[in-house]
């Protein structure tokens, strides 16, 4: 049930009898000519939504659209909270629910660049007792399904757009390629995002991602297929898999005591 449909004697009577609440966190950054910039708010915000369908006895805050997305600010419409600005905004917000009585929060997250922020107010979240877990969805549709393996902007990602709504995909750019260039020297290619590969290893080397990448999605090196095998019916099937197991998850953490002094 969507906390924002509910009202507070709603919200005491649920926390009479559980204390779990899911928070959908998104990004708003560019993935490429063929996706659209809300990739990483829709994709979870749908998982949240078929979630409640299958088990409605679960309060989800409202999804929080923006995220930690740095390196992608270099192309038009992208906007980043930063590592510190979503750490606030996503600490203030637990630490309120923590004072109604909410005591496990299921992150439901959308974009591998919010992770640092989460993983510190999880720690927090520990430190009061409480447990904060991460449900990175695109990693683990590609654990459950090694089919389904992707990353920014490739075809996993977009199967998940395509659930979402198919006219959110523009079509005659889905072909492009991933335009991956500026390597660093003849020995130092760029790979993908930040790394580049020596001796058959890769090394990080931070860099704005409009420097490496013409367009801006880069899924190769993130094991990820090229956007043109994406369908509808792949889309509707992962994030059903990804709401079936969302649920699973919350159900045992549910039966999991929390952490003690
Ligand atoms: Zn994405």
């Amino acid at each position: 049930m969507f906390l924002e449909k509910m009202n507070y004697l709603d919200v005491e009577q649920y926390l009479s009898r559980k204390d779990t609440v899911v928070i959908p966190v998104g990004s708003l950054e560019n993935h490429g000519k063929h996706m659209p910039l809300g990739t990483d708010t829709m994709i979870p915000h749908r998982i949240a939504e078929l979630l409640d369908e299958r088990f409605p006895d679960v309060v989800i805050a409202p999804t929080l659209p923006y995220g930690a997305t740095e390196d992608l600010r270099g192309f038009a419409g992208t906007i980043s909270l930063g590592v510190e600005g979503l750490r606030q905004v996503l600490q203030t917000i637990c630490d309120q629910l923590y004072e109604y009585g909410f005591r496990r929060f299921v992150i439901l997250n959308g974009h591998g660049g919010n992770n640092k922020s989460i993983e510190q107010v999880g720690l927090h979240m520990y430190e009061r007792g409480a447990y904060l877990a991460i449900v990175n969805w695109w990693l683990i549709a590609g654990q459950i399904r090694p089919e389904w393996k992707g990353g920014h902007g490739g075809a996993e990602e977009a199967a998940g757009v395509m659930a979402v709504d198919p006219g959110l995909i523009r079509q005659e750019y889905i072909t492009l390629g991933e335009c991956v260039r500026n390597d660093i020297s003849d020995e130092l290619p760029s790979t993908s995002w930040t790394s580049t590969e020596f001796k058959g290893g890769m090394v990080t080397i931070p860099r704005p991602i409009n420097r490496v990448t013409d367009n801006g999605w880069l899924a190769h090196g993130m094991g990820s297929d090229e956007p043109t095998k994406a369908t509808r019916e792949w889309g509707l099937e992962m994030l059903d898999a990804m709401a079936d197991y969302t649920r699973d998850f919350i159900q045992a953490l549910e039966r999991a005591p929390l952490p003690k002094d």
